[in-house]
């Protein structure tokens, strides 16, 4: 069989991966871009992006469908289909899809990160039925209805926000009593007058037939257990990264995220990555696009 060839071939199409494309693109490179379900990543749940330079009060899917325009007008090749495993051989890489196989001489890694789920019993046969990932999907299905969000950091106290405008009340349930979140989101939370701020506590089952019911919750300072009646729970207790099936190709930390230098290059020469999947301590749009410059321009440079 006869494999295409690119320059370029990245894994992702959030805004490391567009980014990175954009910049493939611009250098001359031959480049394709594998998407997943859509393009856009993470930023498409969110109703409001307000920390991107230059693009104030812009929603996340509009600013997706921005950072694809210059790609459909460099005519970069966009694939939907899963890249299910990436191949050394000598110089270049085998990159394996759902779809078919090509040979790239240099990879981009951006597949982004999943959301961690808690874990707990009633959780699973829930999802879709009243558990759920994203508040700016799914909020309008609470209208009215008592609901809750788990978590501490900044997507929690966002997705709060955005529920108390549309549901009747909102209990937001964190593990301990420090927040992450950033303060200014803290204060609006706090003056929210439909909010009930439910501080060292873990949910402990999830209840209901077809539909949530309720939750179960424990404050693990006093014990106490009570049952909420709410028939929505938002988790927003962090990410997880998705690079299992390039765990024999590049050197992983401990928790699942790639390792890079400072030119988003990993162990292996040619393969780059960029955007929330690397090891890093920021994760934002503008750091992910950062990446995706970064990791672009230095494998344009090795091809
Ligand atoms: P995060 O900052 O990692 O927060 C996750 C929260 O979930 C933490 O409060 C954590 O508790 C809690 N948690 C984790 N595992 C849990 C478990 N098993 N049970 C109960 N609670 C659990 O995640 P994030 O809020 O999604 O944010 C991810 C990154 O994106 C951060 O860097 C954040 O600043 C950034 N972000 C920025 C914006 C923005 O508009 N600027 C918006 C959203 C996200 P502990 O605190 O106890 O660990």
């Amino acid at each position: 069989m006869k494999f295409e060839k690119y320059d370029i071939a990245i894994v992702g199409a959030g805004p490391a991966g567009m980014t990175a494309a954009l910049y493939g693109a611009r250098a001359g490179k031959r480049v394709i871009l594998f998407e997943g379900a859509v393009y856009g990543g993470q930023i498409v749940q969110s109703r409001l992006v307000e920390n991107y330079p230059g693009a104030p009060d812009v929603d996340g899917y509009t600013l997706a469908e921005q950072m694809m325009l210059p790609l459909r007008r460099l005519e970069v090749e966009v694939v939907s289909a899963a890249v299910t495993a990436i191949e050394q051989n000598g110089n270049e890489f085998t990159v394996k899809t759902t779809k078919e196989s090509l040979i790239a001489r240099t990879v981009i890694l951006a597949t982004g990160v999943t959301h961690r789920k808690l874990g707990v019993p009633g959780e699973d046969a829930l999802i879709g039925r009243g558990v759920s990932f994203c508040a700016t999907c799914d909020g309008m299905f609470f209208r009215g209805r008592e609901v809750a969000v788990i978590g501490g950091g900044n997507t929690a106290v966002q997705d709060a926000l955005v529920l108390s405008e549309i549901c009747s009340k909102v209990y937001l349930i964190h593990r301990r009593d420090a927040f992450r979140a950033e303060e200014s989101l803290m204060e609006r939370l706090r003056t929210t007058p439909n909010m009930e701020i439910v501080t060292d506590t873990v949910v402990s089952e999830m209840r209901g037939e077809n539909r949530l019911t309720g939750l179960v919750i424990r404050n693990v300072k006093t014990n106490e257990v009570r049952e909420l009646a709410v028939s929505g729970v938002f988790e927003a207790v962090g990410n997880l990264p998705q690079n299992a099936a390039f765990a024999e190709l590049v050197e992983l930390d401990a928790d699942g995220y790639i390792v890079t230098d400072e030119t988003c290059e990993t162990n292996v020469k040619g393969v780059f990555a960029a955007g929330d999947c690397r090891q890093k301590s920021v994760r934002q749009l503008t750091t992910a696009t950062a990446d995706g410059t970064v990791a672009a321009l230095a494998a344009a440079e090795y091809c």
